[in-house]
């Protein structure tokens, strides 16, 4: 290069340093490995598909067909399959939960895991990711992902859902949020989603707080921490019973009778939330019902239908007086979820009432 003008031969070198980082950066790319998820299937109609006519069933297609629908993770992370349960998440029930909590602690707990994705049936997904944001004791991310329309229809949600999962499960970005709901390009906090359409795509909201995020094609935005105690700081985790309290809901209406509260109590209910009208009210039967119940040793919460806001004490109902027990701001199959952590713990009602506040 020796007849090379000066400057030709900068340009030269710069563009031989250049090429070297490029191919640097292909080998690092080609070569590291991926990180690695744990993926534990229980269902839904993330892997259902259609029957005759306008039906479907729920929980009928493998994970690895799932998979092989999203060619695309292949390039974002290397997947590790564990079918925990194949059911729609309507039967989901304190035994699979439990199972499910120890599956996914079990491999938080492996330290060649990056985070792990559950499958799961919209129905009961926040009752579940709740009761698993309060159950795991991990700062890596657990993402809960299921899809409104079944693997065969037209235009499946499953497919960009998975990926979106897979990528908030990956990034660490995601790390120390409490378990997180990923569909329809949103990222929800546990502690505040809720399904509230039957049918639509966008069915998930988190009406109180607010989303979690976005994730735009695997590309994640969050838009802020969650206030609530969770995983790490749950006094919950990592759960170690083999079973939960029975707390039933009631669900309040116009002109309520206090009958199923007392076949609630007869039935052997440890725990009663109610569902009630307007900001957690019931009927003058109804409470003297749930007063009677608390005599006799069952806990009762008083939550609300609304589907949003906050159900404060002693405001329309005297609840000092009836000794009872208000959920705030968490719905009603979410605070049961927490009576049953909190009964099964042996907390009296003021020590549930003062969860209730940092949960
Ligand atoms: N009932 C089914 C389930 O929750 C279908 C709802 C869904 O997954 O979207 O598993």
């Amino acid at each position: 290069m020796g007849h090379l003008q000066p400057r030709v031969k900068l340009s030269f070198c710069i563009f031989i340093a250049a090429a070297r980082v490029r191919l640097l950066h292909y080998l690092m790319a080609t070569t590291s490995p991926l990180p690695c998820v744990r993926l534990l299937a229980t269902g839904g109609t993330i892997a259902g598909a259609q029957t005759e006519g306008r039906g479907y069933a729920a929980a009928t297609i493998s994970v690895e067909a799932l998979l092989a629908a999203v060619p695309e993770l292949n390039s974002l992370a290397t997947i590790e399959v564990e079918q925990v349960a194949r059911i729609g998440s309507q039967d989901m029930d304190d035994t699979v939960w439990l199972q499910l909590a120890a599956r996914a602690q079990a491999a938080l707990d492996d330290p060649a895991i990056a985070g792990v994705v559950i499958t799961h049936g919209t129905d009961t997904m926040e009752e579940t990711a709740y009761f698993l944001n309060l159950a795991l004791k991990s700062t890596k991310p657990v993402v809960l992902v299921g899809a409104m329309r079944p693997a065969t229809a037209i235009s499946p949600d499953g497919p960009m859902n998975l990926y979106n999962a897979v990528a908030v499960a990956i990034d660490p970005v995601a790390s120390d949020r409490g378990v997180l709901v990923v569909t329809n390009d949103e990222i929800h906090f546990a502690r505040e989603v809720s399904k509230t359409n039957t049918t639509q795509v966008g069915t998930f909201k988190s009406p109180n707080r607010g989303l979690a995020g976005l994730v735009n094609r695997g590309r994640l935005h969050f838009f802020g921490p969650t206030v609530r105690r969770h995983t790490v700081t749950s006094e919950f985790a990592p759960v170690a019973a083999t079973e939960l309290p029975r707390v039933d809901i009631i669900y309040a209406h116009a002109g309520l009778r206090r009958d199923l509260i007392d076949a609630a109590v007869s039935a052997g209910a440890r725990g009663l939330v109610i569902a009630g009208v307007g900001a957690g009210n019931l009927s003058t039967g109804a409470l003297a019902a749930c007063a009677d119940a608390v005599r006799s040793g069952v806990l009762v919460v008083r939550s609300s239908r609304t589907g949003g806001g906050v159900v404060e004490r002693n405001i329309e109902i005297n609840d000092d007086k009836h000794g009872l027990i208000v959920a705030e701001e968490l719905n009603p199959q979410k605070a049961r979820v927490l009576l049953m952590l909190g009964l099964g713990r042996g907390l009296d009602a003021a020590a549930i009432q003062a969860r209730f506040m940092i949960y």
